[in-house]
């Protein structure tokens, strides 16, 4: 019997190639990460054993508890939350990938404490939204050039979360609009689209998308 969660990411998987052939790209060069923020290890392991290696988290501290946790899996740990200078050192420690940086501060601290090089994304707020996180597109460019200097984040590609609307169609200009600014600085990986408009995304050439509750199931917390 497959469990619940295994049908989920069956069932995202049939999604993303519907979605990537409707565009015309590859299907398997789409990475899934699972969002797994609030939910446990044992719900992370389910996952894992249906075939996820990507697995998202958006609190420093929380990374660093389930990754100790799980450090007997091969999982990739991406970090997308919001991050403080002071919790550096947890991302240092335990993210693979980070996704969402946005200051350059911020990055000169995991940088100074990262043992090995790892792969990043600059989170950029399109929506001009107060409340959210990400650089503008005007900070961009500044932050890529400054970012140059840290010899341990090597600067992949961007990520963005649109304003929330229940309407995917919503979204696209964003994803649109990120795809472009992915060109005009070389940049391969776009990390966009969540369980609402993942399949949006993906037409718009998300190579990463990040879905919590379509694999785990509503949070309550
Ligand atoms: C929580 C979160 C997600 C996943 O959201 P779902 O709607 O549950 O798929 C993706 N990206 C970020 C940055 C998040 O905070």
């Amino acid at each position: 019997m497959d469990s619940e969660i295994s049908r989920n990411i069956k069932a995202i998987f049939e999604r993303i190639d519907r979605s990537a052939r409707k565009a015309q790209f590859e299907p398997n060069k789409i990475k899934l990460v699972a969002v797994s923020k609030t939910k446990s290890p044992s719900m992370i392991k389910e996952a894992y054993d249906a075939g996820l290696r990507d697995f998202g988290e958006n609190y420093a501290q929380e990374l660093r508890d389930k990754s100790n946790e799980l450090s007997d899996l091969d999982i990739n740990w991406h970090f997308i939350g919001h991050l403080q200078k002071n919790k550096a050192k947890y991302i240092a420690k335990s993210a693979n990938f980070w996704q969402s940086l946005d200051s350059f501060d911020v990055a000169s601290e995991v940088n100074k404490r990262l043992a090995n090089p790892i792969d990043v994304l600059i989170e950029v707020n399109l929506g001009g939204e107060a409340s959210k996180t990400g650089v503008s597109e005007s900070e961009l460019p500044q932050l890529i050039e400054n970012l140059q200097t840290l010899d341990k984040l090597n600067v992949k590609g961007l990520m963005v979360v649109p304003p929330y609307d229940d309407d995917p169609e919503k979204s696209r200009p964003y994803f649109k609009k990120l795809n472009k600014l992915a060109q005009e600085f070389q940049l391969k990986e776009l990390s966009m689209g969540m369980t609402h408009d993942f399949e949006v995304a993906i037409e718009e050439g998300a190579t990463i998308v990040r879905v919590g509750t379509r694999v785990f199931g509503e949070r309550t917390k």
